[in-house]
């Protein structure tokens, strides 16, 4: 008896409601499977906004699947009628030899990436929020911007019932097996065949995937809203880029212009300053230790900003040591299963093209995008 699916999705967050909606626009018959209901705020999708940039400090490899993802995002805008980028620009800052500015500059020359440089005096006159120290200097990037998390999750799923996928929520996957030529998926419901599996399960990867052989850790993010002193007009995204600051000590803080309106402030968090939770256990609550130390980091670099404290949320990152991605055939079930997983908190600028990748992955068994960097198989080396 043939599976009653060509594709079942695990997972329908950022990257499984992308190849949901790539699956079903290619033909194929998918079955989507979700914990939690559509687009919620329990796993590492949410927030308001995200950081798209191409002169990518993390490695020049990636940059071609940027090209791709910002195609694609626009084609996603189009198809479905949602607001989803804002190209706000974006700055990298930093002294010059920090890994932020050094290895966006890097990617910037390898790929020819329209960018400029600026030094601290060009950075106030331009920028009159960021104050940087003499010697920090930026690497400005016109085409970085920002993604609406929920609109981008939103509008995937907005595709793949257009090209009728079936979605089905609040029904966690518990387990799945190898069943003749494909796979058996088993949920409190039911049982479900398909020719083909493919899992991303974000934060839930440690205990789904523990057999991939890369260590992923989650690891509990917050994310603050301030109202600037003044008002948000200097914020206001016609005024203002997106910033990744790295300081002297390596810390790195990143935010956003004033993107909901007067009162709703403007977005700002460490990246990568976390404490290792699971799904399970994550303290929601945001303490006031915590806004404390946002706020005197975020006044250090942007003195009006932390006027008001508004609100904050917490979110997961999956962490793999080299905070790469793991994007590939199962190891253990290269016939039947594809893995998507260990975004290690920069996942979202890549969402179209995961789901693109994904597709290709389960429907033709290989893709023509460049993904050796994310094969399980990779080692863990220490970031670059
Ligand atoms: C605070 C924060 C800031 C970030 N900032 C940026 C940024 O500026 N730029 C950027 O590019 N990236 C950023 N990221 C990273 C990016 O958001 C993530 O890499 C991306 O959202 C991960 O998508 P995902 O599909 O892997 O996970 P998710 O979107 O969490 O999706 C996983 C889904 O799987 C479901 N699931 C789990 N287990 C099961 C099961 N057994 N059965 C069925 N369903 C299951 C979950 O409910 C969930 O819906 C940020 C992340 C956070 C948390």
């Amino acid at each position: 008896m043939a599976p009653a699916y060509d594709v079942i999705v695990m997972g329908l967050g950022g990257m499984g409601s992308a190849a949901a909606a790539h699956l079903a626009a290619r033909g194929a018959r998918v079955l989507g499977l979700e914990r939690f209901g559509p687009v919620h705020n329990r796993g590492s999708s949410h927030g308001g906004s995200r950081i798209t940039r191409q002169a990518y400090f993390e490695d020049p490899a990636y940059v071609p699947l940027l090209l791709r993802a910002y195609e694609l995002y626009e084609r996603l805008e189009r198809e479905t009628g949602r607001d989803i980028a804002v190209l706000c620009g974006g700055v990298m800052l930093g002294r010059p030899e920090s890994r932020t500015v050094a290895g966006s500059l890097r990617s910037a020359r390898q790929w020819d990436l329209p960018h400029e440089l600026l030094d601290a005096r060009e950075i106030r006159r331009r920028f009159p929020t960021l104050t940087p120290a003499d010697d920090e200097i930026a690497l400005y990037e016109a085409r970085a911007g920002l993604l609406r998390p929920e609109n981008t999750v939103a509008a995937h799923l907005q595709l793949a019932l257009r090209h009728d996928a079936e979605l089905r929520y609040q029904e966690p996957v518990t387990r799945w097996e190898p069943f003749r030529d494909g796979v058996r998926v088993h949920t409190a419901e039911d049982v479900y065949t398909a020719g083909q599996l493919i899992i991303c399960p974000g934060a839930w990867a440690p205990g789904l995937l523990a057999d991939l052989g890369v260590p992923i850790t989650v690891e509990r993010q917050i994310m603050y809203w301030f109202q600037p002193r003044g008002g948000t007009g200097p914020y206001l995204p016609r005024n203002h880029p997106v910033y990744l600051w790295e300081d002297a000590a390596g810390v790195q803080i990143y935010g956003f212009p004033a993107i909901d309106g007067p009162d709703r402030g403007a977005k700002v968090a460490f990246f990568r300053k976390g404490s290792v939770c699971t799904p399970e256990t994550i303290d929601r609550t945001v303490h006031d230790h915590e806004i404390r130390e946002m706020a005197d980091q975020a006044a250090a670099r942007l003195p009006t900003l932390p006027g008001t404290f508004l609100k904050a949320a917490t979110c997961m990152y999956s962490n793999t040591p080299d905070e790469h991605f793991v994007i590939a055939r199962h190891p253990l079930h290269p016939g039947s299963t594809t893995v998507a997983c260990g975004f290690s908190g920069h996942g979202f600028k890549f969402v179209p093209v995961v789901g693109e990748i994904l597709a290709d992955l389960a429907l033709d068994g290989t893709t023509s995008h460049p993904i050796s960097l994310f094969d399980p198989g990779r080692g863990t080396p220490a970031p670059a």
